[in-house]
């Protein structure tokens, strides 16, 4: 079974579920109308389906290499490459001035979900550079703009994020790499870097690095931090790539899984770069490459959970066992929970993409709040549900599952790398509950109060599924007005459960809503049942983990762990 794109799943969504209406009442998305969005998606279906799935077993099987200090792709990726970019997929969401098509997040968030179910190690190639061109179009000089974005936008060269070194990942202020200003305006870029996705590529014809890295005078931690572009070849005034640049990839991990992307250790020896942003202001720039690539992880876990879930169905009607396997219980309660929260973790994807489109819309401060409070929902719940549904996928093949021909476990390999990057999970859950709340809690409490108005207004119809819902809004209400009177090390200790409640809240609310646009009985409510009846009541038990703060965690010492 190949993957297929859920074309359906998405016209759903976005008409009834995670309306993209109001983004396509806005003048800057006036173009976004239903038979257009139709038709984008309909084609990015076709690409997924017909030409980057059938690449996904060779990227796995046929790692990138590297020779002679450049890396060779996986067989037919450049192909892949070819018609992603030709198709002007990487652009969907750039800026029409430099060439894009100026889509809203939202169309882009399905496409590259899509394009991750279908083959997550190349797909990962534009998602970088897109997040790239975000950067480069909100802090970039005009000079750098007008060089670098048409063709990133139109994939004739390709985009990096370079910020782990060896001492420094989660802890980016500690990053060592050293940044010196030549005479001519440019900087001078040295230090190693580590775990870089795409650090070099044998399809375009320049590899551009965002390096983080730090001038002399510049201050300890984050703060001192500058942002550079670091292009492979020197790029002439025409953007005729010239010279190559003093920088190399060293090696290349071996890796549990997206064996098809290359993920490179970099040397930067004096290489010449170009400041983007303000010196010392790097990390606020990167972190608007890293905010689009949040978002864009999430839905990466989403895409597999897909190909996951298309994959174990379509095993589960072929296996006999005392009759096909999928008449058996446990298997029917592996498959409808994949479908519940494949199904949850879309429309929260989606509604995080919708408040993004609506923040640059309309530059209001409350959706650019929902939007923000969003992101580490849609990133943590959409990867860990992504990880849970691919190996939940494994066992529904029982052996065969364990066996690699299938791809059940190739998908699992690969999506587990996607609550690691990014910002792991543990600090995605920590930007919920510190940067996110620093509101006192109020945008999460907005977002509560809407989730129970819609439960409110559902009760006549469905009592039960709007009930629990309604009640599991406002325990999380509480839980949020409970944890925002804490300590941030309580806070913190509380914060992976309570990302996971509030998105299981969130997952209750959009199953609700599914339920009542097919008029409260058919297979949608059915859904929704199994997943409010079986999935939501765990929430009691994470916001109970949640509340318990970090006393415990502690006096059980280092020496108690390992006794
Ligand atoms: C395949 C792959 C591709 C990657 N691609 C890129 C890339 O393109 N560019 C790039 O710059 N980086 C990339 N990375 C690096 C990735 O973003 C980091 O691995 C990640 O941010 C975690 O950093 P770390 O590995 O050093 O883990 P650590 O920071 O050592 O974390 C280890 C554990 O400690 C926890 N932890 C750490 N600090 C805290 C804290 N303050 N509070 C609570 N918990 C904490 C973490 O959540 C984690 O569970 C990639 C990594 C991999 C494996």
């Amino acid at each position: 079974m190949t993957y297929r794109a859920p074309l359906g799943e998405y016209q759903f969504i976005l008409n009834h579920v995670v309306p993209l209406a109001p983004v396509a009442g806005t003048e800057r998305f006036a173009e976004a109308q239903p038979d257009m969005v139709d038709a984008v998606l309909t084609e990015a279906a076709r690409l997924c389906d017909e030409v980057l799935a059938p690449l996904n077993r060779a990227g796995d099987l046929t790692p990138a290499r590297l020779e002679n200090g450049v890396v060779r792709s996986s067989p037919g990726f450049k192909d892949g490459f070819r018609a992603i970019a030709d198709g002007g997929w990487v652009a969907l969401a750039a800026s029409p001035e430099f060439g894009g098509m100026g889509l809203p997040q939202a169309v882009n968030s399905v496409v590259g979900e899509m394009m991750a179910g279908a083959c997550l190690s190349l797909q990962l190639n534009p998602l970088l550079t897109q997040g790239q061109i975000e950067a480069l179009d909100h802090h970039a000089s005009d000079e750098i703009k007008a060089l670098y974005l048409p063709k990133l936008i139109s994939g004739e060269w390709s985009g990096t994020m370079n910020l782990t070194e060896p001492q420094a990942g989660s802890d980016v202020g500690a990053l060592r790499t050293k940044a010196e200003r030549n005479d001519d305006g440019t900087y001078a870029i040295t230090g190693q870097k580590i775990f870089i996705t795409w650090g070099d590529c044998d399809f375009v014809q320049n590899v551009c690095h965002l390096v983080l890295a730090r001038l002399p005078d510049g201050g300890e931690g984050t703060k001192g931090i500058s942002l550079f572009m670091v292009p492979k070849f020197l790029p002439d005034g025409e953007g005729k790539p010239g010279p190559a640049n003093s920088l190399k990839v060293v090696s290349l991990e071996h890796k549990l899984g997206i064996h098809g992307s290359p993920t490179c250790v970099m040397s930067y020896e004096g290489a010449t770069g170009w400041l983007v942003g303000e010196e010392h202001k790097g990390m606020a720039a990167m972190f608007t490459m890293m905010n689009a690539a949040r978002l864009a992880v999430g839905m990466q876990g989403v895409g597999v959970a897909e190909a996951a879930f298309q994959k174990a169905l379509a095993y589960a009607n072929e296996r006999q066992q005392m009759g096909a396997i999928i008449n058996h219980p446990d298997v029917r309660r592996m498959l409808s929970t994949m479908k519940a929260e494949v199904f949850a973790a879309r429309a929260i994807g989606l509604v995080c993409a919708v408040a993004l489109d609506m923040a640059r819309a309309t530059g209001s401060a409350e959706w650019q709040a929902r939007a923000a409070l969003l992101t580490p929902i849609a990133k943590g719940y959409g990867t860990d549900a992504g990880c849970r549904v691919a190996e939940t996928g494994v066992q529904v093949h029982g052996g065969m599952g364990f066996i690699e021909e299938t791809g059940a476990a190739q998908l699992y390999r690969d999506v587990r790398i996607t609550p690691i990057y990014e910002g792991t999970n543990g600090i995605q859950a920590m930007d919920l509950v510190g940067r996110k709340m620093s509101d006192g809690g109020e945008a999460a409490q907005r977002l509560l109060d809407e989730v129970e108005a819609d439960a409110e207004a559902a009760r006549s119809r469905l009592p039960d599924l709007a009930g629990a819902v309604w009640a599991a809004a406002e325990a999380q209400r509480e839980a949020t007005e409970a944890l925002v009177a804490q300590g941030m090390l309580d806070r913190f200790a509380g914060a992976a459960p309570y990302l996971h409640a509030f998105a299981l809240v969130l997952g209750g609310h959009f199953h609700l809503r599914a339920a009542l646009a097919e008029g409260g009985a058919g297979p949608r409510t059915t859904l929704a049942k199994i997943f409010i009846t079986r999935l939501l009541p765990r929430h009691a038990a994470l916001l109970a983990e949640a509340r318990e703060g970090s006393e415990d965690l502690y006096a059980l010492s280092p020496e108690d762990l390992a006794s």
